[in-house]
């Protein structure tokens, strides 16, 4: 394998996946991972849901044009859809009346509904729980054929995804990266994509550039046999804050999150027994569920900038870095735009133009500037 490409993208989770993707067929692209396995880390561990009215102003754009790249993702991509309908139904239990108005007058695509329907559509819902309910079209997203998609695409463009090839240094020397692998090897472009997740600040370092101030959180998800209900059907339901939420998973089964959100080093997170209870405690609150045993808890980080906005862009008065971090709770069902709007950026194309109004909320120079003066 030569060791001089036109762009090294570090980390091969999602991010660095749909970044690649879009720039292999441009220019000589490698991607480096650390694990074994790309998707090891917060790409294997989502709730896999594509929730339009999900995240801060940017993400919804992001979210709204990735929608007809998951619907149509062109030939050979994957042999089965990408994503399929599955609503969210959101209850309003009593104290969430404010944020519920807010929900509806800023919600796309949503319509309030009687609770009689909402009992229809989730007959397990206890009375009393919610004084109203809403619901959204969204998608179940199949995120491991999308990550493995993007990483095909790379390859059948010629691009280059090295596994078990964690980054240990960078330096720029002669307007060339020099990315050095735990290792040894050593390889050489003029631009490089920080795609790295939780680790976003740790490749900065090495690169000896500050931190964008990286924060990953801790977020756990848990499966249960809802037995004898039969819940394939069923909408996602969450409160409108967000403090708990389920979905059915593989037709059978349902999967729970205390939607937590507790900050960690980066790292192979694991789940915490009492947000496990938390969110079963949450779910049964609301839902008339038995829950006699736990079949599999899992725990992933979300990893948020400063601001909560994703960072993806150039850093200012370093040559031929760019940053792709920052994904929170959203990094899949944005993927395809973000993929294609970090490519767009590092090779000096114009984005595209729905996407121009995020730009501002995306770029890393933001955290670069000096606090104004009071
Ligand atoms: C419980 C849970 C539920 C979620 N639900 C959803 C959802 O429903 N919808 C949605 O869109 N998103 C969801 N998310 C968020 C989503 O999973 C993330 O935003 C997304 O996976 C982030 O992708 P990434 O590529 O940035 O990170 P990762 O998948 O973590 O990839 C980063 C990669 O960089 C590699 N790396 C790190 N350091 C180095 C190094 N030095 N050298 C080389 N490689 C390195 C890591 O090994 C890792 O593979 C959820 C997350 C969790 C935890």
């Amino acid at each position: 394998m030569s060791d001089v490409f036109d762009v090294i993208v570090i980390g091969g989770g999602m991010a660095g996946a749909a970044a690649a993707a879009h720039l292999a067929p441009k220019v000589r692209t490698l991607v480096l991972e650390a694990e074994e396995v790309a998707g090891y880390h917060s790409t294997g561990r989502s709730a896999a849901i594509w929730i339009l009215n999900y995240g801060p102003e940017e993400v919804r754009l992001l979210t709204a044009a990735s929608r007809p790249f998951f619907l149509d993702p062109g030939p050979g991509f994957a042999d089965h859809p990408l994503i399929t309908p599955r609503p969210v139904l959101t209850l309003v239990p009593p104290g969430q009346e404010a944020d519920f108005e807010t929900f509806l007058a800023t919600g796309q695509e949503v319509r309030e509904i009687s609770l009689d329907e909402a009992r229809q559509l989730v007959p397990a819902l206890r009375p009393g729980y919610a004084r109203a309910a809403a619901i959204e079209d969204a998608f179940d997203m199949d995120v491991a054929a999308i990550h493995q998609g993007f990483l095909r695409r790379v390859r059948s463009h010629g691009g280059t995804v090295a596994l078990d090839a964690r980054v240990a240094g960078l330096r720029r020397s002669g307007g060339v990266w020099e990315v050095r692998s735990v290792g040894g090897a050593i390889a050489r472009a003029a631009r490089v994509v920080n795609a790295a997740g939780a680790w976003g600040d740790e490749v900065a370092r090495l690169a000896g550039l500050p931190p964008l101030g990286l924060t990953p959180k801790r977020r756990t998800g848990v499966i249960i046999d809802p037995s004898p209900h039969q819940v394939a059907d069923w909408p996602m339901v969450q409160d409108v804050v967000q403090s708990w939420y389920c979905r059915p998973e593989a037709r059978t089964r349902l999967m729970v999150s205390p939607a937590d959100a507790t900050p960690m080093p980066p790292s192979d997170v694991q789940p915490d027994e009492l947000d496990i209870a938390i969110g079963i405690d949450r779910m049964q609150q609301a839902l008339d569920i038995e829950v006699r045993r736990i079949e599999r808890a899992w725990a992933g980080l979300r990893t948020f900038t400063p601001d909560g906005h994703l960072a993806i862009g150039a850093e200012p008065g370093a040559e031929g870095f760019f940053w792709c971090v920052g994904q929170g709770g959203y990094g899949i069902q944005t993927a395809p735009a973000a993929g294609a709007l970090t490519a767009a950026l590092v090779l000096g194309e114009a984005p595209d133009a729905a996407l121009l109004p995020a730009l501002p909320f995306l770029d890393p120079a933001r955290f670069r500037r000096a606090p104004a003066a009071a």
